[in-house]
């Protein structure tokens, strides 16, 4: 199986820069090509530094060959504390 590169994902709160790219490709064998293609992908992440969890929305980029962090879907999840919970929750991260 192909492993995908993927961006680092810069943690909001410490920003520190965390490897994600494991856990991309732990999701990636889950999803048809067209999701692959079309849309992001959500990547439940602990930031290794300082624990701050975050569903990262990452997309496939078939110029560069990688995954890139699509920070503003990310941010969006982020501004609204309940959705934020909740999208946390759904992803066993809390
Ligand atoms: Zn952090």
């Amino acid at each position: 199986m192909k492993f995908f590169a993927s961006d680092d994902w810069k943690c909001p709160k410490c920003g520190t820069e965390n490897y994600i790219a494991d856990s991309v490709n732990e999701i990636v064998p889950n999803k048809t090509v067209r999701e692959l293609e079309e849309e992001n992908i959500d990547v439940p992440f602990e930031c290794d530094n300082c624990g701050y969890k975050e569903v990262i929305l990452v997309g496939y980029n078939e110029e560069k060959d990688r995954f890139v962090v699509d920070y503003f879907g990310t941010k969006l999840f982020r501004n609204c504390k309940k959705e934020r919970e909740q999208i946390l929750k759904d992803a066993n991260l809390l």
